[in-house]
């Protein structure tokens, strides 16, 4: 029997483990099981050179609980350790600067664990003693049984062993006694080795009899060894590829399509990814992709680790090169998970670019479908915008598709404005817009459709990315505005009619919740309609932005202004100006005289003190007077204006266009509608 100190050159590292490691102490499962499959695999391997010319037997991983024992044993047939393999392995687990490394990263244990080796000794986490009796492959081999209490001192001696391989048994501490339970047991491989290469067995399958579950003689396999992701695609079916899906991802509708990622270079990554059908909610949720390496469960939170857009994918992706055992700030930290996620994201450009160009039809018909994956990718990873430039699609009211490209040929004959900008027409809601993309359409502009979630970022995206592309919604302005061609037409207008239609309109417009209107007036042309109600783009992208972010609720509060546009052109107007003029003319520029007569009075009264260097008085009496008139102006023009259904009917027609008719407005115009047939 040999005693010793484990050759750790620090005294504190059982400490840090038990203590640092505590809230992931479930984990030294996943470590004994793994190193057990490791062994087993490496017998596999000597096997297959005729290095081990031995009786393989059944190569299988078992983990048992004994209750009454306390004990909790991890046994595998695989190429076991003899005295020195167990010296060199277990007991020097000291390297070069394992004291410093420790002293520095003392807070960030989880670092340390797996990557210098320390795995196995993540068993003292949850016991008091830990014992390992191995027989090696090696011709000759003496068994050896190993004991350690979990203080830097451990025993070593022979031991009667028949079988082959390593058998690790923990006697689990007070704390830790859930890992006697079988459930938490089944609970814990099923997290962490459900799809690792070698079958593990813990206890026996259960059925139901006499109304409860009862062990059964048969052992129960917990994981599936040859998971899909390690097969060729060629061999598999759509099938096969569903199957997994829901296995996987239980309680899911089938995914739209999938991904099989499959590399040995430059790295060695395979992988799964399966894009769902996301509702019409934008539940994002992180727990949609399992990392493995080589088939160890590492970790499914995986921000950071695979592009951000891809969170909205499902699947398993699995790379050797994914550390086990560390924190995911030191995964995302990680130079080669970084390469990893550069190159998924690449590698799913790859996919739905050949799929656009194998089917463009078919592509197509998903498009709806998988544009949130696209636009999201496009919005947060610059490389992905560069490729998906290729096969992003715009959509116009039409349902008709085009590329960035396509697009830019098809409007650049017609869409560019007087300084030579191409103007994109877009609505976001075909119904409640339908009469200004009417309208554009007669104009034989293309108008978009876009109406995703992600759409009104992409709008700002593309402008950002598209050189002399803007984007206006066919809202925004009246149809001739749109997409200014020249400067703006007048009014036909002289100053003083302005004055009095504007109060007239105005007077006139019904109350609306949260909106004001700015009246003023164009030539548009007579066959257009009356007036439109239309809401700057500037404005509109600024409230839309506020009800999607906190933070910018000064805008999202603010009523939004509306510009009410009336067509002097239009015959309909044209006769209420005159109809106007004629009846109230004479008196309206009465007053308009007298007003301008005082301001000019006004005017001319500081421009002298100011000449003379003297204060200028306050002129309160003109100014009174002028607050006087403007108010008789007004009764005049509304009163006039309240005994012209016309006037009302053009408001009303124009706020019913852009559905901000409602409520009583509403039922008012449709009983002075049938009035006046
Ligand atoms: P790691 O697995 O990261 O190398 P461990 O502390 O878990 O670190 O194991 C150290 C070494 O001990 C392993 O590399 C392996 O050589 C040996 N070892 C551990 N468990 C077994 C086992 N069940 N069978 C054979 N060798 C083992």
């Amino acid at each position: 029997m040999a005693n010793g100190k484990i050759g750790v050159t620090t005294e504190n590292i059982f400490p840090v483990i038990k203590k640092f490691l505590y809230s992931d102490h479930e984990i030294f499962l996943r470590e004994l099981v793994s190193n057990a499959v490791d062994a087993t695999q490496k017998i596999r391997t000597l096997a297959s050179f005729g290095d081990f010319k031995g009786e393989l037997g059944t190569l299988d991983v078992r983990v048992d609980i004994d209750k009454e024992k306390g004990t909790l044993t991890v046994t595998d047939r695989g190429i076991g350790m003899d005295a020195e393999d167990v010296d060199k392995y277990i007991n020097q687990i000291a390297f070069s600067g394992a004291e410093e490394f420790l002293q520095k990263y003392k807070d960030t244990a989880n670092n340390i664990i797996g990557h210098f080796g320390l795995g196995f000794y993540s068993a003292f986490m949850v016991s008091k003693k830990v014992e390992i009796r191995s027989l090696s492959y090696k011709e000759g081999a003496k068994a050896v049984l190993w004991t350690c209490d979990g203080s830097p001192e451990y025993t070593m001696e022979e031991c009667d062993k028949s079988d082959r391989g390593t058998s690790i048994t923990l006697y689990i501490d007070d704390e830790s006694k859930e890992f006697l339970e079988q459930a938490r047991i089944d609970t814990l491989l099923k997290k962490y080795c459900r799809f690792l290469p070698v079958p593990v067995i813990s206890g026996k399958k259960q059925e139901w009899k006499d109304g409860k579950m009862v062990d059964t003689n048969e052992d129960n396999v917990v994981n599936a060894t040859e998971p899909l992701w390690t097969k060729k695609p060629a061999d598999l079916t759509d099938e096969d590829y569903l199957k997994f899906y829901h296995e996987l991802m239980p309680g899911q509708d089938d995914p739209m399509f999938w991904i099989h990622l499959n590399v040995d270079y430059p790295f060695t990554l395979t992988g799964i990814l399966y894009f769902p059908k996301i509702k019409n909610e934008f539940d994002v949720r992180k727990d949609r992709i399992q990392l493995y390496s080589n088939q160890v469960y590492v970790t499914d939170q995986v921000e950071g680790v695979v592009p951000e857009f891809m969170t909205l994918m499902q699947g398993v992706i699995d790379s050797p090169d994914i550390p086990l055992n560390v924190s995911r700030s030191y995964l995302q930290a990680d130079t080669a998970v970084k390469k990893i996620s550069g190159y998924i994201s690449k590698k799913v450009a790859e996919k739905l670019d050949s799929m656009f160009k194998a089917d463009r039809k078919a592509f197509e018909e998903k498009w709806d479908d998988i544009k949130v994956f696209i636009e999201y990718g496009m919005l947060t990873d610059e490389k992905f915008f560069e490729s998906a430039k290729k096969f992003y699609l715009l959509k116009d009211v039409n349902d008709k598709y085009f590329t960035l490209d396509e697009y830019h040929t098809l409007v650049e004959g017609e869409q560019k404005d007087k300084d030579g900008r191409l103007v994109y027409l877009y609505a976001t809601d075909k119904t409640a817009q339908h009469s200004y993309i009417q309208a554009a359409e007669d104009k034989g502009y293309s108008v978009l459709l876009l109406d995703g979630q992600l759409e009104p970022h992409m709008v700002g995206l593309l402008e950002q990315k598209l050189e002399g592309v803007s984007f206006v919604r066919v809202d925004s302005d009246t149809p001739e505005k749109l997409i200014r061609k020249s400067d703006d037409k007048g009014s036909g207008l002289t100053a003083d009619q302005t004055e009095v239609m504007t109060i007239l309109f105005k007077s006139q417009i019904p109350e609306v919740d949260k909106a004001q209107f700015m009246v003023g007036f164009e030539e548009i042309s007579a066959d257009a309609a009356p007036a439109t109600v239309t809401q700057n783009e500037f404005m509109r992208r600024m409230k839309d932005m506020a009800a999607m972010q906190p933070g910018m609720s000064f805008y999202g509060d603010m009523p939004a202004s509306y510009s009410f546009t009336v067509n002097t052109d239009q015959p309909a107007v044209k006769a209420i100006i005159e109809e106007t003029e004629k009846t109230i003319g004479a008196k309206t520029s009465d007053i308009l005289k007298q007003i301008s007569a005082l301001n000019d009075e006004i005017a001319n009264v500081s421009k002298e003190a100011q000449d003379k260097k003297e204060s200028v008085p306050d002129m309160k009496e003109q100014n009174e007077k002028i607050s006087a008139l403007r108010a008789e102006l007004d009764k005049e023009v509304s009163d006039y204006a309240a005994g012209l259904p016309k006037v009302k009917q053009i408001i009303d027609l124009a706020l019913l266009q852009s559905g901000l008719l409602k409520g009583a407005a509403l039922s008012e115009f449709i009983k002075r509608t049938a009035k006046l047939l």
